[in-house]
């Protein structure tokens, strides 16, 4: 029997979402594959550059209108959007797992989670629109005014597609844009169909343009498009900086992690062992900010390693729709490059503690199981971006090997430290070189409070004010309030000459 979800799937399968409405697109067609199955589900589209034209035009139309509206009525909207997203979560969350596999509550989960957002900019958007600075000149009002851009492009990876993309949205829209997302080819009917939480926008104001690199790069580049918010990883980040480069469109870039995790001796075992276990395996450790190198101090290595295989070894491993923690990684192709890090981490010395192979129990689907590895900081695993269930282990002497090694990264999103220390904790959040420090508290974010990463991570923030000034540029704007000639002016006075003034 299918589901509601599967019905809509198949009919809003090769569409795009153009100027307000769903459109079946004249572009070549790609498979759109369960992880957890192995079989087609529907297809994507690769936009065509007729369609990818026609979005721009809609768009810049869409942005006009949006911004001659007043604040407060697109605070409402905005609100509506929240409601919508989480009305829709629950059909959206099961679209996203039969897309690229993690576990029901994880992709339900995101629709409220980018519900908040939106909530959060549609007051934080009416709250100010620049600042009067003291005049330099008597009587007059001088003042900074925060305009948007125009239109954004989005685009966006497939591990959080409707939690990233929002992120994106609220803060794009909230300051005035328009937005046309191009997700990942992997979660590209997710995105399709959550556009029905924006059906009450003006027209075009929020499209979706499914496709490959190909259809992000022509939107970059496209001369109507005004500022780029991209999430994903370093090579592709490179890609789309060097296009926006050269209209100098300012880039919001958010991509690879390699986030360490030191686990310190007054760390309480069980918490420890529970928060590492969910940190290095959530979404199939399809986390940007998922754990990626445990640095574990001596005093603690054996008791912590012990608990975390035993935590780890609980997980239950299956098709995200079924009672599971972990589903399968999004695409055969990533499960095949987990298996060749693995692989390559063994021959370099790495040894298996647990995991390291497809679980027996289950004959398809991209699974592998959970693994811990030991390593030593040398090897290549501890030095890219693993961005599947593997976690790599290594004993310190102190929390001074920790911090050295934890910032001998080309990386730096998040860092996580286990301690009841204050002083451990305060050295670690002023020593690591990242934007996110977490003490005993991992992967936790917060509208408020700007998400993002320093070193090849990127440059930019979203969410927080400055996620918010990220989609605004600011006017100065003077006003005098009498036209009245300025002393300054000509004619200069005789007195003010060279020959006058040196006698
Ligand atoms: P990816 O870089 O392969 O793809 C991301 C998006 O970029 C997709 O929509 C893809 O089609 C597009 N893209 C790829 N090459 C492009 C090009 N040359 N020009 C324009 N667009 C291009 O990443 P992925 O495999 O989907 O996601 C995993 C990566 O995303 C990881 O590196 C992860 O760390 C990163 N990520 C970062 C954050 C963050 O906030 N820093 C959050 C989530 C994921």
């Amino acid at each position: 029997m299918t589901t509601d979800v599967q019905q809509l799937m198949t009919r809003l399968s090769g569409h795009q979402y153009i100027d307000g409405a769903w459109r079946a697109s004249a572009g070549r067609r790609s498979a759109i594959v369960d992880p957890a199955t192995d079989e087609q589900i529907a297809e994507y589209a690769h936009a065509t550059a007729e369609e990818i034209d026609a979005a721009v035009a809609a768009a810049n139309a869409a942005q006009r209108v949006w911004w001659a509206m007043s604040a407060l009525d697109r605070a409402a909207a905005l609100h509506e959007v929240a409601a919508k997203l989480l009305e829709l979560s629950p059909e959206t969350g099961e679209c996203l797992t039969r897309e690229m596999g993690k576990p029901y509550r994880e992709s339900n989960w995101e629709g409220g989670a980018s519900a908040s957002a939106f909530r959060y900019y549609a007051e934080l958007a009416r709250h100010d629109q620049g600042r009067i600075a003291g005049p330099a000149i008597v009587g007059q009002m001088h003042m900074t005014l925060k305009e948007p851009l125009g239109v954004i492009v989005s685009i966006v990876p497939f591990n959080f597609p409707v939690l990233l993309f929002g992120w994106q949205a609220a803060g794009a829209l909230a300051a005035g844009n328009a937005i046309i997302v191009k997700p990942s080819e992997l979660t590209s009917l997710t995105l399709v169909s959550v556009m029905r939480a924006f059906e009450h926008l003006p027209a075009g104001l929020v499209q979706v343009l499914t496709g490959g690199a190909e259809v992000g790069q022509a939107l970059v580049g496209h001369e109507r498009t005004h500022g780029v918010a991209f999430t994903g990883s370093v090579a592709a980040a490179r890609a789309v900086a060097k296009t926006a480069a050269e209209r100098f469109k300012p880039v919001l870039t958010e991509a690879s992690g390699n986030d360490p995790f030191i686990v310190m001796p007054s760390a309480p075992l069980d918490a420890v062992a529970r928060g590492a276990t969910f940190a290095a395996f959530l979404n199939c450790g399809q986390v940007c900010t998922s754990a990626e190198r445990f640095y574990v101090h001596t005093d603690i290595y054996d008791d912590f390693l012990d608990a975390f295989v035993e935590q780890t070894r609980a997980l239950r491993i299956g098709s995200g729709l079924d009672a599971v923690d972990i589903g399968p990684l999004a695409s055969s192709r990533e499960r095949d490059r987990v298996e060749r890090l693995v692989a390559r981490a063994v021959e370099q010395g790495a040894r298996v503690v647990t995991g390291g192979r497809r679980p027996t129990h289950l004959s398809k689907g991209a699974f592998y199981e959970p693994t811990i590895l030991e390593v030593s900081h040398d090897h290549e695993i501890m030095h890219g971006e693993c961005f599947g269930p593997i976690a790599p282990i290594c004993r310190v002497a102190d929390l001074d090997e920790a911090i050295r090694l934890a910032n001998d990264s080309e990386l730096g999103l998040g860092a996580n430290i286990y301690t009841e220390v204050l002083e451990e904790a305060f050295r670690a959040i002023h020593e690591i070189e990242s934007g996110i420090v977490w003490v005993n508290t991992p992967l936790n974010d917060n509208d408020a409070v700007p998400f993002g990463g320093r070193k090849l991570t990127g440059s930019g923030r979203e969410l927080g004010a400055e996620g918010l000034d990220q989609f605004r540029r600011s006017k100065m704007v003077m006003i005098a309030p009498r036209a009245e000639p300025d002393p300054e002016w000509f004619p200069y006075p005789d007195s003010d000459s060279f020959g006058a003034q040196r006698g």
